[in-house]
């Protein structure tokens, strides 16, 4: 496995790689959902490239930065595990010289759900996924549907740009009580970790009453909510039902429609969402 540091080496090594090329952009701090990509991505491709760089533009000035969860020996062990052919670690000063002007606007996708709550997160994301293809020319990338705003955003960005590279969504990795693994699931307490299973009991709830026909999507935001708020530690940001492709919040559900929301447990901000349909 190369470890490389620096976007020259690595534009060099990529043309070296058997074709095709999957890569799997990661912030690091692996949990069993990144490396359910990494199996993907093995699995369909000769040559694998993960990324792990904590990207400073996709958090804003109040956000975790700083102190968001760091490992990265332990993750290049995953990955050596995981049988990973490249993976490419670069520095800030690396992807964001002082002169950096090479922002990537998505448009509407981008401007609800996390993008209304997250001012810029969706430009930082475009932005540093962009600069990665450019860098490492995959065939395929592969995303968590955990992020499912995310697939959207990057799968607009790539028509935007006519880019060859194949989009992979890949299904969300739930802990045993169906709390979605995310690296800021290290941020609970263990009383906080309890009450973050509300959010997966709402979307569930959802799903049920949807396959009992229920088809007011209003009903059903009001009954995740009802759920919600009686979880004193839970803080909601969003609940939203939307159509899947273009997230119009819908007043009738048709499938595919996407149930997501956004609550802070504590002070931890977590997301989930799941399709219907
Ligand atoms: P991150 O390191 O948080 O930027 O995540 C890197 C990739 O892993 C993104 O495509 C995420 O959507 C994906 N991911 C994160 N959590 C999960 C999960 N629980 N299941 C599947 N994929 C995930």
């Amino acid at each position: 496995m190369k470890v490389i540091e620096t976007i020259d080496v690595m534009r060099r090594v990529r043309w070296e790689l058997a074709e095709p090329v999957g890569f799997v952009p990661t912030m690091g701090y692996f949990h069993e959902g990144h490396l359910s990509l990494v199996r993907r991505a093995r699995a369909e491709n000769p040559s694998v490239v993960v990324s792990i760089f904590v990207n400073p533009t996709q958090f804003g000035p109040q956000e975790d930065f700083d102190s968001y969860p760091r490992d990265p020996q332990r993750d290049l062990a995953l990955l050596e595990k995981g049988k990973t052919d490249v993976v490419f670690m670069p520095s800030v000063a690396e992807m964001y010289p002082p002169q950096f002007n090479g922002w990537v606007e998505v448009g509407k996708v981008a401007e609800r759900l996390e993008g209304a709550s997250r001012p810029g997160h969706f430009r930082g994301v475009a932005t540093v996924v962009a600069l990665l293809f450019d860098i490492i020319q995959p065939d395929k990338a592969y995303f968590g549907q955990k992020d499912a705003q995310q697939v959207l955003v990057i799968k607009q960005m790539v028509v935007d740009r006519n880019l060859s590279v194949e989009i992979v969504a890949v299904p969300t990795v739930r802990e045993p009580d169906g709390l979605a693994m995310s690296s800021r699931n290290t941020y609970l307490n263990p009383q906080e970790r309890r009450a973050a299973t509300v959010l997966y009991k709402s979307l569930t709830l959802a799903q049920q009453l949807w396959a009992q026909g229920e088809k007011n999507a209003e009903h059903l935001r009001q009954e995740m909510l009802a759920l919600i708020q009686k979880q004193p530690l839970a803080d909601i940001d969003y609940v939203s039902i939307a159509d899947a492709e273009t997230l119009d919040e819908l007043d009738a559900v048709k499938s595919p429609a996407l149930v997501s929301l956004a609550v802070k447990i504590g002070t931890t901000r977590l997301i989930d969402n799941i399709v219907l349909g």
